[in-house]
């Protein structure tokens, strides 16, 4: 009985084959046509191409731009990276996110001055805040202060300024800079 199940399972698979074979005689009964769908392939790609070229060019443009990539802005006249931790590699330069806040009272600064503002320190690593002897509370710690200079503008009339907008300030007369925080 065994037997006779697997010589009708060979039977059936027989003639499974048999009869794809037959198909597929019957579509090779047709003269053979392997060319046409060659040609077929070989002609979507010449169809399409006309239709490539702009793509490339708007690749060739967008990669011109990206060697010269836009620096990330903290406002519109501050780049991001005037606040970074200026330390010698003990930290990977944002200890701490500067407080958008203060960037933006910042700009209302460098506004109102009508003039260049530069930033001498933004945040600090708990190192770096060592090494230039900044308090242990300190505010560039959290982003939270920075210290600038507008070159030309006396330490006085910039304070003022600072207060204007709103910033807590510590003016440094000698050192010709003033800490503003928030
Ligand atoms: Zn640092
Ligand atoms: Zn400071």
């Amino acid at each position: 009985m065994k037997r006779f199940k697997i010589i009708f399972t060979g039977l059936l698979a027989a003639s499974c084959v048999a009869a794809s074979v037959i198909f597929a005689c019957g579509d090779a009964g047709a003269p053979p046509q392997p060319a046409p769908p060659a040609a077929e392939a070989a002609q979507e790609p010449s169809a399409e191409a006309p239709q490539e070229p702009p793509a490339p060019e708007e690749t060739t443009e967008s990669m011109a731009a990206a060697p010269a990539p836009e620096p990330v802005m903290a406002s519109p006249h501050f780049a991001m990276e005037e606040y970074r931790c200026d330390c010698a590699g003990h930290c990977d330069g944002w200890p701490a996110a500067m407080d958008p806040e203060l960037l933006a009272m910042i700009e209302e600064l460098r506004c109102a001055c009508e003039s260049p503002v530069i930033i001498t320190s933004g945040v600090r690593c708990e190192a770096r805040n060592a090494e230039v002897g900044g308090v242990a509370w300190s505010f560039h710690k959290r982003g939270h202060a920075a210290d600038l200079y507008c070159p030309g503008m006396p330490v006085g009339q910039l304070a003022a300024l600072a207060q204007d907008v709103g910033l807590n300030i510590l003016p440094y007369y000698s050192s010709g800079y003033i800490h503003v925080e928030n």
